[in-house]
């Protein structure tokens, strides 16, 4: 459900912000986006997400340039969903979010996110203590927390369960990774 109309006349830019990610689902579809999920299925085991309402989110992601739609297969045709320099801005939202939620509501962190070229956990603004820069989106690697479940049902959780690089495509057992000819 949208906010209402007059969020999207407000000048919060909090506000304008929320009136494209803040439907609910909405920023676990672009999290699963970062962590290579492409392909409708596989967002949707993963999710667990209604098949409509992700079908809605898909469409109004692409609709407003935060996820890219390509064609991967023509015959039946099939589309993958490929986040776009707008949609992987939202990482450090995200990983404000996430750092938030664990502060706040507890639990094991699930995945813990390294500076590739140095090896070094990243602090919870998003930076390498050692380099002392920001880590850009695809110099970021995803390792396993504590967390996180050793023996997942989901196809793509299992995809998920070693150490990878952000953005990197998500290989399931469904099919091929893009780009990768059989
Ligand atoms: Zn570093």
């Amino acid at each position: 459900m949208a906010l209402g109309k007059d969020y999207a006349t407000q000048e919060c830019s909090i506000a304008r912000a929320l009136e494209v990610v803040g439907e609910r689902w909405t920023l676990l579809v672009i999290r699963d986006a970062l962590y290579g999920v492409r392909r409708y299925n596989d967002f949707l085991v993963h999710l667990g997400i209604p098949r409509a309402v992700l079908a809605n989110r898909l469409q109004a992601l692409t609709a407003e340039g935060i996820l890219e739609k390509r064609r991967y297969q023509e015959s039946p045709p099939r589309d993958e969903y490929v986040l776009t320099d707008r949609g992987i801005a939202l990482w450090p939202a995200l990983r404000a979010l996430g750092v938030w939620g664990r502060e706040q509501l507890g639990g094991e962190p699930m995945r813990t996110f390294w500076h590739a070229d140095c090896g070094t956990e990243l602090s919870p603004h998003g930076a390498c203590p050692t380099c002392g820069t920001l880590v850009a989106v695809r110099d970021i690697d995803m390792r396993p927390g504590p967390g996180l479940a050793p023996d997942p049902a989901d196809p793509v959780s299992r995809a998920l369960l070693g150490p990878r690089r952000l953005l990197q495509p998500v290989e399931t057992e469904q099919g091929p990774a893009p780009r990768r000819p059989v």
